[in-house]
């Protein structure tokens, strides 16, 4: 469950990555910062902040924060009311992360995974996003991505974002996603 003290705690680590990578946000973008903890109770193994810069009918822009290998579980996009799922593009502005995509599996993949939840995880082929690399992920893919050891940041352009839809590989993630508190 995300608690207030979780929520602020998430809130003001996440603030200082986004100092470190000299990403200037407002002070309302600061207040209203999300904290997904995916009802998981390990946010800081799988969790993820963002601020929401845009979404509307058409498009919508954020930006993701990942602490050190802190992780966004596997889903997808499904279509949703006649139109195509979301389809997504993720860039790497600070540190480093690991994308996760259909196709052919990665030897010795540079993702951890919290034990006992391996079997949530189940595309493997591995895209590094360093700062500068992008990734466009077309829509009803299955994905997920990991930060690498000093975390990362990452903006994602995309077609509108309707969080409720999200088709999560993990049975006890809950689609309709408690973000803030
Ligand atoms: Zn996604």
């Amino acid at each position: 469950m995300l608690t207030k003290e979780i929520y602020e705690r998430c809130r003001k680590r996440a603030l200082k990555f986004l100092k470190k990578a000299k990403i200037v946000i407002t002070e309302k973008e600061k207040e209203e910062m999300e904290v997904a903890e995916y009802g998981l109770g390990m946010v800081d193994k799988i969790g993820l902040e963002l601020i929401v810069y845009v979404n509307t009918d058409r498009c919508c822009a954020k930006e993701l924060i990942l602490f050190p290998y802190q992780t966004c579980p596997e889903h997808r996009h499904p279509p949703v009311e006649g139109e195509e799922g979301k389809e997504e593009t993720f860039r790497c502005r600070w540190g480093k992360v690991y994308l996760y995509v259909p196709g052919e599996k990665t030897k010795n993949p540079k993702a951890k995974l919290p034990e006992g939840k391996e079997k949530y995880f189940t595309v493997w082929h591995e895209i590094e996003l360093n700062p500068g690399d992008q990734y466009t992920l077309k829509p009803n893919t299955l994905h997920w991505f990991q930060a690498g050891p000093k975390g990362a940041i990452v903006s994602e352009f995309s077609t509108k974002s309707r969080d409720e839809y999200d088709i999560y590989t993990d049975p006890a993630i809950k689609a309709d996603l408690e973000r803030k508190v």
